[in-house]
């Protein structure tokens, strides 16, 4: 279209005042549901430079000695295949401080985190529903995750000593009842595991989403724009 435009002084001018405008609306243009997603690495660069809370932070890098299961990049999962070419974990700067935080309060008492899964590219959950069409434990694609913003953390307790698992109601990802916190027909134990967890989120800044005692969501989490870069992507881009 331009090709056809009489290129006069005046229409170049125009153009040239008219074309930032233009390339600055093709960031994040909304897809067919209607959803802003920043896709590539450019936009990624582009809202970090904007608020430096937008970094993803590679949390087995920023938190010393927390553990990491990240079962997508693996086939032990709910889907029975690996949809993550890497085992990492990538969360929001002041998610990640608040994690680094909690990790510092429980190994006064000798436990940790760890971490089954956190930022998650926006393909990764549309392929989840496109297969399943689960509404209650999977986002829908028309919303998507409050993964994808890199705001949400999917974790349990462990023994620093043993790096064993605290007991929970059920194990990570397991579509059941059993999974939402206001099941009660539990041991004391698992109680008191589940409540800690909770407890310790809770203040640090988390709210848990009710049906899954693992999942957990940033205060915030809506000023973080949904992301559908790959790790690979995120750590080729990190700043040094
Ligand atoms: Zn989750």
């Amino acid at each position: 279209m331009i090709k056809t435009l009489d290129l006069t002084g005046s229409c170049l001018l125009l153009l040239l005042l008219i074309l930032p405008v233009y390339s600055y609306g093709q960031v994040g243009q909304p897809n067919k549901y209607g959803l802003k997603i920043i896709s590539t690495p450019a936009e990624y660069i582009q809202s970090v430079q904007a608020d430096s809370n937008n970094l993803l932070i590679d949390l087995e890098k920023y938190i010393p000695g927390i553990k990491l299961d990240i079962r997508y990049a693996t086939a032990n999962n709910f889907m029975h295949e690996q949809l993550y070419k890497l085992p990492k974990a990538f969360v929001r700067l002041p998610v990640a401080k608040a994690l680094k935080n909690i990790q510092v309060e429980l190994a006064k008492e000798g436990l940790g985190l760890k971490i089954y899964d956190g930022y998650r590219p926006y393909h990764v959950t549309v392929y989840f529903y496109d297969k399943l069409q689960d509404s209650v434990f999977l986002a829908v694609p028309w919303r998507g995750s409050r993964h994808n913003r890199g705001s949400t953390v999917d974790l349990t307790l462990i023994s620093l000593k043993t790096g064993k698992e605290l007991k929970m109601p059920t194990e990570y990802d397991k579509i059941s009842a059993k999974a939402d916190v206001s099941y009660t027909k539990l041991s004391p134990r698992v109680l008191r595991n589940r409540n800690k967890l909770l407890k310790i989120m809770n203040k640090h800044g988390f709210e848990v989403y009710k049906p899954e005692w693992w999942h957990f969501d940033f205060k915030d989490f809506a000023q973080y724009d949904l992301m559908d870069l790959t790790f690979e992507d995120i750590l080729a881009n990190q700043p040094d």
